[in-house]
């Protein structure tokens, strides 16, 4: 289920006649609007993309010797300050069980990036559909597809796809389910050949911890040229591969790693017609890589 947090003062209603009729497009085309909204250049779009953010209503949670609630507050300035055109968390916004009081604290800590971006959401296995549903609006453009929500935000270099792959509040497996990847099986084979790039929290790996329908996922994605990566979260790691010319992200949390190896932190990401550019901001963990970009050339 993706959510998205955007609460714009007046001054971001002040939209050029032109933006204001690429917004209608969007709402006709059943997309997501919210991202036409911003002013980057049309051959590319900026995305600050987090990850694992896990925050608990107790400000005080740690793990591991990391705060979750500390790291959040810290990336908002940063996320601020490099100006994307909208941001992402790719599940587990919240610490284990997706309570009310978790969300509370996520939008406090979120507000001020809120009122200028929009933030988008996608579940993960530590959220709670009801409760971050509360806490945040479901966006408009979802798509329709049963018991899974699913969001589609085009943009003019390249087309982003929110899956939902939350099976079960706190058990650690993801699943799409067959109407999910009905519906994208369908989208892909309707949608026109603009770069596509997805985003879903669970690994994409073989494991009873991953995502369960991961093969039947690559079945339906391998064959359309449009689909050039999948980000995903959930393992706490940093990684890159390739798998039959699909470039898989995995992207490192901001709440806290599993092992020393691995940098805590988040990726700042230029999406253009050919490809993109994803650095570092590693701020804690191994920070060895911290600055250092990375560039993916699209098949
Ligand atoms: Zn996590």
């Amino acid at each position: 289920m993706p959510q998205i947090y955007y609460n714009p003062g007046r001054r971001s209603f002040l939209k050029s006649s032109a933006q204001a009729a690429g917004l209608l497009t969007a709402y006709s085309l059943g997309v997501s609007s919210v991202l036409a909204e911003t002013s980057s250049a049309a051959n590319e779009v900026q995305l600050a993309l987090l990850s694992d953010t896990h925050i608990a209503e107790d400000v005080q949670n740690v793990y591991r010797g990391f705060y979750p609630s500390r790291n959040l507050e810290s990336v908002v300035p940063k996320v601020i300050a490099a100006r994307p055109d909208a941001v992402l968390i790719n599940g587990d916004v919240a610490r284990l069980t997706g309570e009310k009081g978790d969300y509370a604290q996520v939008k406090k800590l979120l507000a001020p990036l809120a009122e200028q971006k929009p933030v988008y959401m996608t579940l993960g296995n530590h959220d709670h559909r009801e409760n971050i549903q509360e806490a945040f609006p479901a966006p408009k453009g979802l798509q329709n597809v049963k018991d899974k929500q699913v969001m589609v935000i085009e943009q003019p270099s390249t087309r982003f796809i929110l899956l939902d792959s939350m099976m079960y509040v706190n058990k650690t497996p993801g699943f799409l389910g067959q109407s999910q990847r009905s519906w994208l099986e369908g989208f892909l084979r309707q949608s026109d050949a603009k770069p596509t790039v997805l985003f879903v929290h669970h690994t994409l790996a073989d494991s009873d911890s991953s995502l369960l329908d991961v093969e039947r996922l690559f079945q339906i994605i391998r064959s359309h040229q449009k689909v050039k990566a999948v980000f995903y979260g959930h393992s706490h790691e940093y990684k890159y591969e390739v798998l039959d010319g699909i470039h898989l992200v995995n992207q490192p949390a901001v709440g806290y790693n599993f092992s020393d190896s691995e940098p805590v932190g988040w990726l700042t990401g230029t999406f253009r017609k050919e490809g993109a550019d994803l650095t570092l901001n590693a701020f804690a963990g191994n920070m060895k890589d911290n600055g250092k970009s990375k560039s993916l050339a699209w098949r």
